[in-house]
Formats: structure tokens, sequence, C-alpha cells
């Protein structure tokens, strides 16, 4: 394929998936936004940046194979046979179980979807999740509860505008995806965060609960909107199911008692109610601090239980959304690098789902594996008796962003094989016994698809360097190596897509009638998309939900105690969290110059009266200590913080990893780990 001077595109990080167009100038790439709706002229810092990323000083440039302790340069053909010889030994020793796949929400739909095939048909195994399980799951196990589909937002962003409130529960937009705010200028803001954000800086009312606790606040919420007779009666007979038992519960929760649980002000929760209820046209949207959580699930049905009583789900300019984070992070659930489903958004465990993917592959149904493990537990398994020997990782850094971090890295030590794809050497490639040189973003082509369901292209402005392959040439390379047929596993985007559009075809997310030609053409194509004269679905639910009788669920829950419990020895709570100018695990954005000085290290928020009893000083270095070990970080301290609370975002390395603190406390059904809430001790770091 040619070079370009110029392409149309989109952003490489989050799942704003901002429009930019891209030029090769004489002094490199250049960026500007374009009028792309989610964004409209706006970028963030991380996406006027993302250029510096095609030019990273420490890129990988060739194969590498571990020798002798240290990674060494190899050809292509050395690093695939080792890695062929390795699975091959595993395998013919454990079975097929023994190899596993960890994949990424970074990752474009037909990467997703080839990884899916191949983990399947040329491993034959089951083990294959990624770590988007780390993202959107809570979300989209109560979405598909509640609704029957799940996708994160239902109706287009631009629809927010129009809104006169909307809530946000655990989200913060103005520092994970600002140009998303000027969509929330016109609306009132609620905000539910344990922390004053600078999104919660904007808000109208701020509710600022103690971690682990919101699902008793929005069960508080429905509780007022109940006795106080706020809901919409109507719509709950018409549109709804289950109201009884999920109205029941909320019944304990009674604004005292939620201020006890929660530290939320009674007259606050009150506001809020009327705030939502009085509003003509209200969203309300979760993000990762809702879901993030041993009952992340649960609370996500807690808060689409508020909006169904409110009436707002499925009606024209009202809703419930979730704000997706990884770029695909929508995408990459739906075609089947996760652990219980096939293309399509299919139950892996639904035999007509199982007949018709097979069907396009061309293999029988019995061959493929049944559901594997979920993210954190494929990777506890690691290395033991009953788990993979050895791991291939795409588009991924579990060092830095699994819960427990310590844990898994041990864990990922005991391998016989770990095999990095990635284009820079992340923390995780550091430990690989091979390293694989891979395309990125603005040097290949494919789709990814946003957090309204909006299938974009993502086109190829530039060569890669010269050793670099594409994920989908590593996945060929590997499976024919393995004695697979090489046109099952296409290396042409293009062609990948056809396949997915087939494989979709009347599952969940259907992109059957998307195609590439469609979307040069400049269609906005939102899925469901079933045939090719379809004009795709930017709004879903309007005309009734997905269950079979049209009508969506109340699903009933209540309120536990998070895994942690706080005490003498952890008296506080660490939660984690993103910040503006770093993305997910930092492996890409710490090696821009502009996002490392503008966020250079790991810090812990703490409020001036926590850091007094605990002996700490703005700038000093603090240790935070968790049943699960300890991290380093420089000490700020931030008035609005709640005094039982303490914050570390999650993107930093070494011994400033939050995730050294997190723990392997998993939601019962999404298997979503806690990452919100940790007991800790912090005092000062003295060095040894
Ligand atoms: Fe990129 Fe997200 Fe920033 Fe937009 S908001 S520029 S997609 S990182």
């Amino acid at each position: 394929m040619p070079e370009l001077r110029t392409v149309t595109t989109h952003c490489p990080y989050c799942a704003l998936q901002c429009g930019t167009q891209l030029t090769r100038e004489r002094r490199g790439v250049s960026v500007r936004p374009t009028d792309f709706p989610v964004n409209r002229g706006g970028l963030c810092q991380k996406g006027w940046t993302a250029p510096s990323l095609l030019e990273v000083d420490d890129r990988i440039r060739r194969p590498l194979v571990r020798r002798d302790g240290a990674l060494q340069p190899a050809s292509w053909d050395t690093a695939l046979e080792v890695i062929a010889d390795g699975i091959r030994r595993v395998r013919g020793a454990h079975g097929p179980d023994a190899v596993g796949v960890f994949g990424g929400g970074g990752l474009t739909n037909e990467k997703a979807y080839l990884l899916g095939k191949f983990a399947r048909l040329a491993l034959g195994t089951s083990r294959i999740d990624y770590n988007g399980r780390f993202c959107m799951s809570s979300a989209a196990g109560a979405g598909i509860a509640a609704f029957g589909l799940d996708r994160g937002l239902p109706f287009p962003v631009t629809d927010l505008a129009g809104a006169d409130v909307v809530l946000l529960a655990g989200a913060n937009p103005a520092e994970t995806m600002p140009p998303l705010m000027q969509h929330l200028r016109a609306p009132d803001l609620v905000v539910i965060d344990p922390r004053r954000t600078a999104t919660a800086e904007q808000a109208a009312l701020h509710l600022q609960p103690q971690p682990g606790t919101d699902l008793a606040l929005v069960l508080g919420l429905l509780h007022i909107a109940v006795v106080d007779g706020w809901t919409d009666a109507d719509y709950v007979r018409e549109r709804t199911t289950g109201r009884e038992q999920a109205w029941q519960r909320a019944m304990t929760w009674w604004p005292e008692r939620v201020e006890r649980v929660t530290g939320v002000p009674v007259t606050a929760q009150r506001r809020a109610v009327r705030m939502l209820a009085e509003a003509e046209r209200c969203y309300v949207l979760t993000g990762r601090g809702a879901e993030q959580h041993a009952k992340g699930v649960d609370t996500v049905s807690g808060f689409i239980n508020l909006a169904l009583a409110l009436g707002l789900p499925g009606r024209e300019g009202s809703g419930y959304g979730c704000l997706t984070g990884q770029g695909n992070g929508q995408g990459g659930r739906e075609h089947g690098q996760k652990a219980d489903q096939l293309p399509g958004y299919r139950a892996i465990t639904d035999q007509a789902a199982r007949e018709h993917v097979a069907a396009v592959w061309g293999v029988r149904p019995e061959l493929l594996p049944g559901p594997g493990l979920s993210a954190y537990e494929l990777l506890d398994s690691l290395g033991t008796e009953d788990g993979p020997r050895a791991l291939l990782v795409f588009g991924s850094n579990p060092v830095v962003s699994a819960p427990n971090a310590g844990h898994v890295t041990e864990r990922l030590r005991s391998l016989e094989l770990l095999v990095v794809a990635d284009f820079v050497p992340s923390e995780t490639a550091e430990l690989a016994d091979v390293v694989l040189p891979v395309t990125q973003w603005a040097e290949e082509e494919g789709t990814m698809t946003n957090l309204e369901g909006r299938v974009l292209r993502r086109r190829r402005l530039q060569v890669p360097p010269e050793h670099a392959r594409s994920d989908l040439e590593v996945v060929h390379g590997i499976a024919t190596r393995l004695g697979e047929p090489g046109h099952r596993y296409p290396t042409r985007p293009r062609e990948v897509f056809e396949e997915l559009r087939r494989a979709s075809a009347g599952g969940r997310a259907d992109y059957s009638g998307i195609s590439y030609d469609r979307l040069d053409a400049g269609e906005a194509l939102h899925w469901p998309c079933p045939d090719a004269e379809h004009p795709g679905t930017p709004r879903l639910f309007l005309d009734g939900f997905a269950h079979p009788d049209g009508r969506a669920r109340f699903v009933a829950v209540d309120h536990r105690d998070a895994a942690d419990a706080t005490g003498p020895a952890f008296p506080l709570t660490a939660t984690t969290g993103r910040v503006l100018a770093q993305y997910q695990s930092g492996a890409q954005t710490r090696r821009v110059a502009e996002l490392a000085e503008a966020a250079p290290g790991g810090f812990v928020e703490v409020h001036p009266d926590t850091a007094d009893r605990n002996g700490l000083a703005e700038g000093a270095l603090a240790k935070i200590t968790s049943p699960r070990g300890s991290a380093v970080a420089e000490v700020r301290l931030v008035p609005t913080m709640r005094t039982d609370t303490v914050f570390l975002p999650f993107h930093f390395a070494g011994e400033s990893r939050a995730n050294l603190l997190t723990g392997d406390a998993l939601d019962p059904s999404s298997r979503m780990p806690e990452f919100k809430v940790s007991a800790v001790r912090i005092e000062p770091h003295r060095e040894v």
C-alpha cells in the first residue's frame, strides 16, 4: 500500500474515538481534529500528541527472543518457530488448555475477531480473555439483564447536549475524555464520586460517597423516588417487569440509613432525586467508579433500576448508558476474544450460536471449546497444575493494569512460554520469552467501534518500520506453523471484516450490513445493521427492549460491603483512577514527552488532616500498604478528599503501581475485580 500525505482517521486512545486528520509533513506527522460529531473540532492533550507515538525512541524494531536470560534480536522465522515449538511442547504435555491468549480492548475489530478464532481453532483452547474484562464487564452484564442487549451508549453522544440533567456515576470525563464535556455544557450535572474531580467541579450537585457504597446510595435514591412519588407509573407499567422485588429491596434503604453508610447527607439525596425526576430530558450514565467492584453488576443494576423507575431508558432525549473506556472497548467485547463469547456478541454456550459460527469457520461445532476463564482467573491460574503454561499477549500490559499486580507478575514469571506482541517494550514485554514488533494505529487499516456503537474506519497514513508486522500477520504466522490452513487466518483487514460480518449475522451485535465501502462513503453506521440497505441503529430501545416481550427488567439488588474491610491495620480506603495526560497502563503515553512532563509519575491524593495524622507532607514520598503489598507515591494534599480515602492513578510502573494494592475479589457474574476499594494504611516512605 502506498504512503498517503493525509488521512482521515481517529485517535488511537479512548472510546470516544475523536475524529482526526493526520498529515505527513517534512518534520513528521501533524494532527488536527475533524468535525466528527463526538469531538466537533476538539481533542484532548493525548489526542494532540498522538503523532509522537509514531516516533517513540524505544520502539520495538525487531523480533526478540530470550537467550541466556536476555532478549536478543532474531528473525521473524526464528521467533515464530520458537513460539510454535513452545506451543507444541506445552500442548503435547498438558493439553490444549495449557496455552492461553490475553487480548485487549484497544485491538481493532478485525484483530479481536481473528484472535478469538485463532484461540479456538488453531490452539483449540478455551483459555482466552482480555483486558476489557477489567473495564466494561459489569455494565455489560447489567445492561444485558435489564435490556436484553448491551451497547455502551444506546444513543449518540450528541443527544446528551439536549438533556436538562445528566447523572454521572463514577465517571470523570473532564479528565478521561474531555471533548465529551462540550455535550454536557447545557445540562445540569449530578456527579457521584468519592473525589471532587474536575467533572465534579462543574456539577450542579456533587454527591461524595465513601468508596464501595454507590449501591447503597442508589438504593436510597430509588427509595426516595418511590416513597415521594417521583416515579413514572405509566412507563413502569407498560415498559418494564420485575418492579415489586426491586422496589421492595430499596424500601430498607431509607435516607438516614443511606447517610450513615455512604456519608451523603439526606438533603443532597433528596435534591438529586428531585433534579432527575423534574427534568424533562434526563440521562443516567455510569463509569468505572460504579462498575469496578465485586458487586459491580448489582451496582449498575441499581442505577438502571433508578433510570427505569423514572421512565428514562428507550425514551427519546433520555436514557441510561455506560461510558466505555478503552479505544475499542465496545467492539472488543463483541467479536469473540472474551472467554464466554463468540462473534456477534453471542454466548459460547448457545448451541445455535456455535453452529452458526462453526459454519462460517468451516468446522464442526463440537470442535469449538466451551467457556474459558475470566481475565483475572486466567492470569491467576498461569503456571499452575490446571492453568496455561504458555500465554500469548496482544495489546495488553497486565503487569501494570491487572489487580493484585505483584501476584500476577509472579504468575507471568512462572510460565514456560510468554509471548508479547506490542510496539513498545511494556513492563509485560520485559518478562517475555518472545517479543514481536507489531504495527500501530496510523500504520494499519481496520475498524473500531466507539462508545455509541458506531463503527469507524482506522486508516493507514504511513508504512510501518521495516520489521513490524500487523497482529493479523502474527496470528497467521503462528497458526500456519501449527499446521492450520493459511486461508483460515486472512491478513488483509478488509477480508477479515467481511468474514466478521458473516459471523456476526443474526447476533446481538449484527455487523452484517456494514462494509468498508459504506464506511468509506461516509455513512454513520451504528450496529445493529443487519443488511446492506439498513441505515444502522443510532438509538436503541425506542420501540421496545431486546427481551422477547419488549419490556425492560428491574433486577432486585441489595448493598453488601466491599471485600476489603478497613480496621486498625488498614484504616483507610484506597481508590484508583485515571488522569488527563495518561492512558490505561501508560505503556504508550508514558513515552510521549509532553504527556510524561504533564503527568510524570505516581502520586497519592490525601486530605491534609489525614496527612497530618500519618506524618505526611506535600511532595514527600508515602508508602501505601494493603493486604496484598505496598506502593510508593508522591503525596499530594487535596482538601476536597474524604478524610477516610486516598486516591492513586493506575498508569504508572514499578513501585508506583497502584495495582500492587488492589485485590482479587471478583464480581460473581461479570468477574470484574474490585479495583475501586482496597483497605490500606499510609506512612512516610523511608529508603532502605
Ligand atoms: Fe483521544 Fe479520547 Fe482524548 Fe478524544 S478524548 S482525543 S479519543 S484520548
